[in-house]
């Protein structure tokens, strides 16, 4: 079915990877259509400051970084909806879109949907995110140099961003809720090595608390069930990601984390749907590889329309 609402390229999800995609493909003339989702440039837009993207030796705010990829491919045609895609059709062909308010179709999609650090969901997480509550050390170690600082987790996740964080904070306390480690042999040795890192064992963080910012932390140690207060400025949480794959189950290849199974063309199972960014990448969930798989599953993209005309 072709109608006013058809589109040559559809793409899902407005970070760094929806943008990028949408930036080589407007270049390319064909108009592509994003759909922002809730969160309008992703993760990025509650970072608050970026130094490690390319070109801003001073950093950029997220938010402001987020508008500039915006910014950039609406100038040549790309049109952002703020609207959410609730379901999508692949098996059909042109492939079904179908947002909050209307039916889309497309003849080639790109999926950039993201995904979502899982939370401790504790009182005083949500308030202080950004304030004292990070999930990404790369992005924020530099703001606790020289502080002591806490994080919570035990996979290789947890071990290799407490790791990178000894490199500017004084010390680094990881709390596990288990007494051995998730994490593989290498970097469990590398940080137990560490003079740095210090482990409390059997324990889970209740209660985040501050004012302005995060001043300390609540300690359960789940044995003995005895609670302590702990002052830090920082708490860092790296209990694993939630890829937002679900709309996707059972139409594309996923795996068993939720990631989007993609090939070296960034193509999904299905021809003409390319994955890009942290959906379909469980390693770097980075904004400058994100905004590369981005800009190179626009150019794939633009190849296959090509192959199909
Ligand atoms: P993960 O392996 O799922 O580990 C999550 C950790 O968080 C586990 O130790 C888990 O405890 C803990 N956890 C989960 N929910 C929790 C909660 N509510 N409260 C307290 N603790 C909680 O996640 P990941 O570390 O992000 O790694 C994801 C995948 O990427 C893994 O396959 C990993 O090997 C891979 N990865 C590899 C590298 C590398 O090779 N260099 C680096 C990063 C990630 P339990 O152990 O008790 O379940």
């Amino acid at each position: 079915m072709i109608n006013n609402n058809h589109r040559k390229v559809a793409i899902i999800g407005s970070g760094p990877a929806g943008l990028s995609a949408a930036l080589y493909t407007a270049r390319a003339d064909l108009k592509p259509i994003l759909f922002s989702g809730m969160l309008l440039h992703g993760q990025v837009s509650q970072t608050h400051l970026i130094e490690n993207y390319p070109g801003f030796p001073d950093g950029i705010s997220g938010m402001d970084l987020g508008q500039l990829f915006q910014k950039q491919a609406e100038r040549f045609g790309a049109v952002v909806e703020f609207d959410q895609v609730e379901k999508v059709n692949l098996d059909v062909n042109p492939f079904k879109i179908s947002t909050y308010s209307q039916d889309y179709f497309a003849d080639a999609v790109i999926i950039s949907t993201g995904a979502d650090p899982k939370k401790l969901n504790i009182p005083g997480e949500k308030e202080f995110t950004g304030r004292g509550v990070s999930y990404c050390a790369t992005c924020d170690g530099w703001f606790y140099k020289d502080k002591d600082v806490v994080l919570v987790g035990g996979g290789d996740s947890a071990l290799e961003e407490g790791l990178f964080l000894t490199r500017f904070v004084k010390s680094v306390s990881i709390i596990h809720r288990r007494d051995k480690l998730r994490a593989g042999a290498i970097l469990e040795n590398r940080a137990k090595s560490n003079p740095k890192i210090q482990f409390i064992w059997n324990s889970i963080v209740t209660e985040i608390k501050g004012e302005e910012s995060v001043s300390s932390v609540t300690i359960k140690n789940v044995i003995s069930e005895e609670e302590t207060s702990k002052n830090t400025e920082g708490i860092f949480i790296f209990i694993g990601h939630r890829p937002n794959s679900m709309m996707f189950k059972g139409q594309l290849e996923i795996d068993d984390l939720g990631y989007i199974k993609i090939d070296q063309k960034m193509q999904t199972s299905i021809p003409g749907v390319f994955a890009a960014g942290e959906i379909a990448d469980p390693i770097y969930r980075q904004v400058v590889t994100s905004a590369g798989m981005g800009a190179a599953a626009g150019m794939q993209a633009i190849h296959y329309l090509e192959s199909i005309q």
